[in-house]
């Protein structure tokens, strides 16, 4: 992870409650949401009608989304849909399977699991209030790779054959301030292969993102590489790098100051501009790898190149939790290198299993920032699938006759079709209005036919219409759908 930690002199975030709007992009708004759902209510016939005035959704709603988190409306989630199906046919071809951990885990999960001297547990923890009889403290999780080696080791997967590959996709929570691209509720992909050392799956898992983002859409995807050594060389390297920074102290911003003496490493994937000769100058962990390091890291390299995937060196990336070993990587859009831009990130993490209270097992996975890719391919003009729309759209001209265009249309559902049924009591002309507004290709109407046991069906989008036996109506307009032929006499 990128220190995703207020900047120096940012305001304080408890300080902002009023800006919200202005520093965090909220998706879509109600009035650019399309689609069937109508997102003006109306005041007349509002059931609880207590109040004379109508409803006035030009003032400021009473209650709003959390500062941080927002709503993910239809055309946002469809985006977001379309990611998550990437992502399960991909992972399905690369053998991995689903998990599913609770939201919340014991507040140690993370202290262990992450570091406890990281801006992700110190300062970005949700804690959750705990009720008076409750002995355990519990977090949010802000990032999948913790709860999931706690379930490995909970339910003794290390017995099955190894390595376990494991993925998940769902929201995350991180107390920071947020801005565009850094919320407080953000959504992972995540991917994590336990009880394999690697290299090989080391390219594979970082092969296996790059697809995710191209398959996305994303085709420019680069990856930033790099060895942070492991409990070997890591210590020495630590010390030397913290000789080194102490050396400058005077030069340090106070915050990389106050991070000297508990988690060097920080200082190096600093943003800060003040920073950037100092780290440039510093000693680089690539130069000071064991044996056992070094040959990892330049086998990952080679499977990389074997497989065709360039990678910009980073010497700086050290990922901001304390569980990685030897393998960092994170993803960026060229040009798109910024602080809050990474794309996605993942490692090597020798040493968790164990930290977390299982037996010594090696692992590595990856997380993939969807907000940031649905936010990637919008600057991109990558262009997302329209929503889905109703095959058939059941209306009728006597507006009272709800109980025939629901019963017509539960059953034409029932044979697995997507129909809406107009239920609106309103006329003929405005049932159809709402059938093209949803851009339906067919519109079933119910008229005096129906006594008969028939429906005109009419092809909204080549205007032909014909009288269709009930019998019938499923099987050709199954037909009609599988086709796309606009014509409905071809059925
Ligand atoms: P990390 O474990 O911090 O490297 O997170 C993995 C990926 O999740 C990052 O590369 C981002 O794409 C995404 N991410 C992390 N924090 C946030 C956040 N606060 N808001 C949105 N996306 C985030």
């Amino acid at each position: 992870m990128r220190p995703s930690s207020p900047a120096e002199g940012e305001p304080d975030i408890d300080r902002m409650e009023n800006h919200d709007g202005a520093v965090v992009p909220d998706g879509p708004t109600a009035a650019n949401v399309s689609g069937p759902h109508p997102t003006k209510l109306s005041g007349a016939g509002c059931a609880t009608g207590g109040s004379a005035s109508p409803l006035d959704f030009g003032a400021m709603p009473t209650f709003r989304a959390p500062r941080g988190t927002r709503d993910l409306l239809p055309p946002e989630r469809a985006a977001f849909r379309r990611l998550e199906t990437i992502a399960t046919d991909l992972t399905e071809r690369y053998g991995y399977r689903e998990i599913e951990t609770p939201l919340l885990e014991q507040t140690a999960v993370f202290e262990r699991g992450v570091g406890a001297v990281t801006d992700v547990v110190e300062k970005e923890l949700f804690l959750i209030a705990p009720r008076t009889e409750e002995a355990e403290s519990w977090a949010l999780r802000p990032e999948p790779t913790a709860g999931i080696v706690r379930a490995y080791i909970q339910h003794g997967m290390q017995t099955l054959p190894q390595p376990v590959k494991l993925t998940m996709t769902g929201p995350m929570f991180r107390y920071d301030r947020p801005q565009a691209g850094r919320y407080r509720q953000f959504w992972q992909f995540d991917v994590e292969a336990i009880g394999d050392a690697g290299p090989a799956i080391d390219a594979e898992i970082i092969e296996l993102a790059l697809r995710f983002y191209g398959e996305a859409g994303l085709k420019r995807v680069e990856v930033h590489l790099n060895s942070i050594g492991d409990a070997a060389c890591r210590p020495a390297y630590i010390e030397e790098l913290t000789a080194y920074f102490r050396g400058h102290v005077d030069e340090l911003p106070q915050l990389e100051r106050d991070r000297l003496e508990r988690n060097v490493l920080r200082l190096l994937d600093s943003k800060d501009p003040a920073m950037a000769a100092l780290n440039a100058a510093a000693p680089r962990i690539t130069d000071r790898l064991c044996g056992p390091c070094a040959e990892h890291f330049a086998a990952v390299k080679t499977h990389l190149d074997t497989l065709g995937i360039a990678h910009v060196a980073e010497p700086g990336l050290v990922r901001g939790l304390d569980y990685y070993t030897r393998t960092a990587f994170e993803f960026y859009a060229p040009g798109r290198e910024g602080q809050q831009q990474a794309l996605g990130g993942g490692g090597r993490y020798d040493g968790l299993v164990e930290l977390l209270g299982g037996r010594p097992t090696p692992g590595i996975g990856f997380g993939v920032g969807l907000d940031r890719v649905v936010l990637a391919l919008a600057a991109e003009d990558v262009a997302t699938p329209p929503e889905t729309r109703p095959l058939a759209v059941v209306v009728g001209a006597d507006p009272a006759a709800t109980a025939d265009r629901l019963r017509i249309a539960t059953d034409l559902r029932a044979a697995g079709l997507p129909v809406r049924a107009e239920l609106t009591v309103r006329k003929l002309g405005k049932q159809l209005e709402s059938a093209a507004r949803d851009h339906a290709h067919f519109a079933v109407i119910l008229g005096d036919e129906l006594a008969g046991g028939q429906v005109q069906l009419r092809d909204l989008e080549a205007g032909s219409q014909q009288l269709v036996p009930l019998v019938d109506l499923a099987r050709k307009l199954a037909a009609a759908a599988k086709s796309h032929r606009h014509g409905v006499g071809e059925g």
